[in-house]
């Protein structure tokens, strides 16, 4: 049968349009999308190994025991959040069981001697008990304990699927593929160089494992599978866009640079002279720069830019600075401006609130290259802004462009250009070379000299009229204040948070009552959050209660204070970009995190953003409290988000597969191999890369 896989789920026994549609919910339509809806990796019930709870290990792994229930009852957590405890025991011991969250409702399920069967993650409990937590509990009497079930698989479900529903159809959907084959998907000599098991085998054996042996060959072939044919889409998508063009070799530095220099207020740091010397020689060079320069918030890249933009005007070239938000954009033109006094050379900028007769003349410009340096926004990109001689692509962002537009940008030109992206936040080497490609990189560490640095303050809500009366103090000295709030409002916030407009009317009718007071959040249009962003960067705002769309690189040198609202719900890298925004001027500013959340966890990560500011220091220490998925997710950079794989935790695999990738894109017939298994991949989701 052809593209079995593409058939509806309710070509499966047991699965009408009512089920079909919970499964929808789910995002599975076919029987393919049923296959690659992989199991919970840590969570395998292994029928064959129930352990006693003494034989319990308490190392923090995940276990599976049988055990009859004693009593439940209900705590309070140091946040005065609420969540149960079920003691149980067998022949051998005792464990307590917590149910945190809306899982501590299961409770009242299990009455004192009934027998449960546990898996959870095992640590050391209070006194000889055991502590089970993360747990997944059910009832004795829905399985007769039998070992010969073998290893059954746990799925993430809604309410209105059950484990077994989902067991049935993907055992079903694996008969299909066993019947009627699953097409490869790596070419043959690969498979054969790793010993990789076939695609059925390995599918088969990631739902329902013959042996937790072969899940773990299962999974290393299906993290392999994803990271190769990742890398080959990345290498072909840039084929098209490092199509053979020739690259452009500038001329040493000259007199618009030397002048730039002289503009500015200030020397280079070390760390910029470091980044300029970089890039100069990439630009000097004639295969195309294509670099990466990383420097926390407020380490001084603008400059930078500018520098590279002077080198390229001044050898007759065109170059553009792409940055998130009009904002920004017109930012960088009045930094640009001032630093380019003296050279002759014209700065325009274009986003989408350009007037079309503005935008017309700026047109007619680039097109007959008498404008050199244009600074925009998304607006860029479209098909009807062509430059004369484009050799030079700055994007300043944080995360906020797609792979393919930084590609729509550079292929303006008739030259590769020399491309330069601009980032505050520190990226693992692997995940710039996934997401950039082959990208060198820069990075400057440090501050310029002669800032002071933000002086971090934590509370509790308690001190909460403490904190606004000395943001009215601080107002009545003539500076400015953020409020970041962590939603927008109370509908779509989970408990305990407070939102921007709730903040805002509260604010309005007491503290500020008579101080002009801005309320910023991303359902507002465009137009309206520019005009409230450009009346408090002009100072008419004494106040701002926001959510994190300021996030992104505003200048506003007067305001002195941040306060966060629900410190809890941020990151600390995102806490750290948000603290940025003050401590821009020469006076003391201060960030005042608020938060209610007494958990030792949420207390220790706040103590590291008082004790650093260090923004690559709390990048890795995010990084090892919140692992790599919740921040590196390869969808913000227009990319499938993996499914199996991890590109911090897989980096041997990555690298491997990268080079693999490489050398078979240069065979023409594994190339021709490796597309017809792209082809053949019923993943739909991520083919989608090999399209664009
Ligand atoms: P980034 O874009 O990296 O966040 P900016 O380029 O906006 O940082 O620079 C932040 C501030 O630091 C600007 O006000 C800039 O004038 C100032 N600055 C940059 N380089 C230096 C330097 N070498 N010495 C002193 N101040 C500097
Ligand atoms: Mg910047």
């Amino acid at each position: 049968m052809e593209n079995w896989w593409q058939k509806p789920v309710t070509s499966l026994k047991g699965i009408g349009s009512k089920r079909a549609e919970a499964f929808s919910r789910l995002g599975i339509e076919t029987v393919g999308d049923l296959l690659n809806f992989y199991p919970r990796l840590d969570s395998y019930i292994d029928y064959s190994h129930l352990a006693t709870i003494r034989e319990l290990k308490t190392d923090g792994s995940r276990q599976i025991f049988e055990a009859e229930a004693m009593r439940a009852v209900e705590r309070y957590s140091g946040g005065g959040r609420r969540y149960a405890v079920i003691t149980v025991k067998d022949e051998t011991g005792y464990a307590e069981i917590f149910l945190f969250g809306a899982q501590r409702f299961q409770a009242r399920r299990f009455k004192p001697g009934s027998r449960i069967l546990v898996t959870g993650r095992v640590k050391p409990g209070r006194g000889a008990a055991k502590a089970v937590s993360e747990v997944l509990l059910q009832p004795c009497d829905e399985y007769s304990l039998d070992r010969s079930v073998g290893i059954l698989p746990v799925y993430n479900l809604t309410e209105s699927l059950t484990q077994q529903n989902l067991r049935a159809a993907v055992r079903q959907a694996l008969q299909m593929a066993q019947a009627y084959g699953i097409p490869e998907t790596i070419p043959a000599i690969i498979c054969k160089k790793y010993g990789f098991p076939s695609r059925f085998e390995s599918v088969s054996n990631l739902h329902f494992p013959a042996s937790m042996e072969r899940f773990r060959l299962a999974k290393r072939r299906l993290v392999y599978e994803e990271l190769f044919l990742l890398q080959c889409g990345l290498m072909l998508n840039r084929e098209h866009t490092h199509d053979g063009r020739p690259g452009i070799k500038h001329g040493r530095n000259g007199e618009i640079v030397r002048q730039v220099l002289r503009n500015l207020p200030f020397s280079l740091t070390a760390a910029q002279q470091k980044a300029w010397a970089d890039i100069s020689g990439d630009m000097e060079d004639v295969k195309p720069m294509h670099r990466l320069l990383q420097g926390d918030v407020g380490s001084g890249k603008t400059v930078i830019a500018a520098l590279a933009l002077a080198k390229t005007a001044e050898n007759g070239f065109q170059g553009c600075i792409m940055a998130p938000t009009g904002i920004l954009a017109q930012q960088h033109l009045e930094t640009l401006t001032e630093y380019f006094k003296g050279t002759g050379i014209a700065i325009k900028i274009l986003t989408s609130n350009t007037k079309t007769a503005e935008r017309r003349e700026i047109l007619q410009e680039l097109a007959e290259g008498r404008l050199k340096i244009l600074v925009g926004t998304h607006a860029l990109l479209q098909d009807d802004v062509v430059f004369s001689h484009l050799a030079l692509v700055v994007t300043d962002e944080q995360h906020r462009f797609g792979v393919n537009q930084r590609a729509a940008l550079v292929n303006k030109s008739e030259f590769a250009p020399d491309v330069l992206i601009m980032t505050a936040t520190p990226i693992p080497r692997t995940l710039a070379l996934t997401v950039y490609g082959d990208v060198e990189t820069s990075v400057m560490r440090g501050m310029p000299p002669g800032r002071k640095a933000v002086e971090t303050l934590c509370y509790t809500g308690d001190m909460r009229q403490q904190v606004y009366a000395g943001m009215v103090r601080q107002i009545r000295a003539g500076r400015q204040a953020y409020v970041v709030c962590a939603s927008i409002d109370e509908s779509d916030a989970m408990e305990e948070v407070r939102s921007v407009n709730d903040v805002y009317a509260e604010l309005k009718k007491t503290w500020l009552k008579d101080i002009p007071c801005g309320l910023l959040h991303g359902k507002l249009k465009p137009a309206e959050k520019d005009e409230i962003m450009e009346a408090f960067a002009a100072g008419k705002l004494k106040c701002l209660v926001t959510t994190t769309v300021i996030e992104v690189g505003v200048n506003v040198p007067n305001a002195t204070l941040m306060i966060v609202e629900n410190a809890e719900r941020f990151g600390l890298a995102q806490l750290h970009q948000l603290r940025g925004r003050v401590g821009r001027g020469d006076k003391q500013s201060y960030c005042v995190l608020l938060t209610d959340n007494l958990e030792a966890d949420n207390l220790a990560r706040l103590a590291v953003l008082h004790n650093s500011n260090d923004g690559f220091e709390l990048a890795q220490r995010d990084l090892e409290l919140r692992g790599a998925g919740q921040l590196f997710g390869l969808r913000q950079h227009g990319l499938p988000d993996l499914r199996l794989a991890d590109i911090l935790r897989d980096t041997d695999v990555l690298l491997a597969a990268r080079k693999d990738a490489l050398r078979v894109l240069a065979q023409p017939e594994l190339r021709q191999e490796m597309l017809q298994g792209a082809a053949n991949l019923f993943d739909s989701c991520f083919a989608g890369i090999f399209n664009s």
